[in-house]
């Protein structure tokens, strides 16, 4: 993707048309600075080096980042590669930006250096993203950059940055709910990881979407006209293109058959509210005819990682399918940028989101639980060997595949993929774990050690006379929840087994 030369000015044009009472003049100071340190530096590409700390801002411009972070990112690189130090910067921006930028070139200095130094890698990042969000969201944009300029870059280093943006980058920014940005650092990385695929991937899009472009066009202006007829507001109506690395995970999902691929391209619709987009649906359903099984409402119920769209699959053209999703900006707006999507709202009263309102969000929204396992973690574990080995339970808790399921009452619990009955029951609560008993899915009785599947309606029915958890659980409870719940009450158990017998065998002694 090819961005061009940026200017301050257009980074200013850009933000005053995101957010037109911005502060410009905390952003010219920030540049200023920057700019007149790096002078004579220069990127392997050539460019002045000023060009990339621009386009790392000008891309969280984008994701209407406020003032301090623009220009923080604008300072990210001077510390560590100019003589203008931090002291200074503190000095100039004051205590939140220094701190910004610190945490911007202690996260730079983690390095993928293959799988035995990844869950340390894990851990640092992690203590840096639990201290402020902000700075991983600065990181992404970073690399992100870096990522668009690697041609420029010895091979083998290209390589290593790709692969550590694939493997520790991306995911993270998924877990966040950031999948625009997810889906770029994916498909920037994906071209240096595997050139191969990415080229037989990239042709098929290619040829999959000049066939149907022409099509999918008519059909979001006889889109407009039905919704203009019928007197429904919309916003916008445009195509959508899958993210090439997302396109190809699917397609080795389905034995690389592109035919079972129906969301190649897709047509989204902006829609003022929730209301306009079910109207929207009835009247999409009354035009084309919707393929079965295909209708997802994720507006009424949100996927666990805050999703949110209305979908559709139709048949056009004579057995041509596409589909639709429809959404509110708000809900468009919290799709593309996740956690970043929150900022804006809060940016009058506070200045940052520090890791205590941080914290309090994740107590009500459950889609980023992970983050404050996360943070108890560095609380509870105090051993380095205890530490790592929870994190590596935990790390696959957060990157393997999740399934999402319900209970009776219809709540939604998102757990690891291959996660049981077991893990479900500690999920809800320790004493419903504790006293498990059995287990229906679906209204059936399901053996406690199998696995479940996303969609699964789970009630655990538990025995009240129950004094606690079968060890043998430990064998099959994915989750580190689980399996910490069952280890305390072991342990516990035992305690209480001490304390009850020795006073009692010295009672025996003295009598
Ligand atoms: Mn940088």
């Amino acid at each position: 993707m090819e961005r061009g030369i940026f200017t301050l000015n257009d980074l200013i044009s850009q933000i005053r048309a995101v957010r037109p009472q911005a502060d410009i003049k905390l952003i010219e100071r920030a540049f200023a600075l920057a700019d007149t340190a790096h002078k004579g530096q220069t990127r392997m590409s050539g460019e002045p080096y000023i060009q990339h700390p621009l386009h790392a801002a000008m891309i969280l411009v984008e994701m209407h980042a406020p003032d301090a972070v623009v220009a923080a990112a604008l300072l990210h690189d001077v510390p560590e590669d100019t003589s203008v130090t931090l002291e200074e910067i503190e000095e100039q921006f004051g205590k939140d930006i220094a701190s910004m930028v610190n945490g911007i070139s202690k996260v730079g200095k983690i390095k993928y250096r293959g799988v035995e130094r990844y869950i340390e890698n894990l851990r640092k990042m992690f203590v840096a993203m639990a201290n402020d969000i902000r700075v991983m969201i600065i990181k992404f944009a970073d690399r992100l950059h870096n990522l668009q300029t690697l041609d420029s870059i010895p091979q083998k280093k290209a390589y290593r940055i790709a692969l550590e943006s694939l493997e520790i980058y991306a995911p993270i920014a998924g877990r966040l709910g950031m999948g625009e940005i997810k889906g770029r650092l994916e498909d920037a990385a994906f071209k240096y990881v595997l050139p191969k695929e990415y080229e037989w991937t990239l042709d098929l899009a290619t040829k999959a979407t000049q066939n149907k472009q022409p099509q999918i066009q008519k059909v979001i202006e006889q889109t407009k006209v039905e919704l203009a007829n019928n007197h429904i507001p919309y916003i916008d109506i445009h195509g959508r293109y899958k993210h090439l690395y997302s396109l190809y995970r699917k397609l080795l999902k389905y034995g690389r058959d592109v035919t079972k691929i129906y969301d190649f391209t897709a047509i989204r619709c902006i829609m003022p509210t929730p209301a306009d987009c079910y109207a929207a649906l009835g009247i999409i359903h009354s035009r084309w005819t919707p393929l079965k099984g295909r209708i997802k409402d994720y507006i009424s119920q949100p996927k666990p990682n805050g999703y949110q769209s209305l979908h559709t699959t139709v048949f056009y053209d004579r057995g041509s399918i596409v589909e639709f999703q429809l959404r509110t900006p708000e809900i468009h707006e919290a799709a593309e940028f996740g956690i970043a999507a929150h900022w804006s709202y809060d940016e009058t009263k506070t200045q940052h989101m520090a890791a205590e309102r941080f914290k309090h969000m994740l107590d009500t929204e459950k889609e980023i639980e992970w983050i404050s396992q996360l943070a108890s973690l560095q609380d509870t574990v105090k051993g380095k060997k205890e530490f790592l080995e929870s994190l590596e339970e935990l790390k696959l808790d957060v990157f393997r595949d999740r399934i999402f399921v319900y209970t009776p009452k219809g709540d939604v619990i998102d757990l690891p993929e291959e996660s049981t009955p077991i893990d479900f029951a500690y999920n809800i609560h320790t004493d419903i774990g504790n006293r498990c008993s059995a287990a229906k899915v679906n209204g059936m009785i399901h053996p406690l050690d199998q696995a479940l599947k996303s969609g699964d309606i789970v009630e655990i029915i538990i025995d009240k006379s129950r004094k606690g958890p079968n060890p043998d659980w430990l064998k099959f409870a994915k989750t580190r929840h689980a399996k910490s719940k069952i280890r305390q009450y072991a342990r516990a158990g035992l305690a209480t087994w001490i304390k009850g017998v020795i006073p009692d065998a010295i009672r025996k002694r003295k009598g």
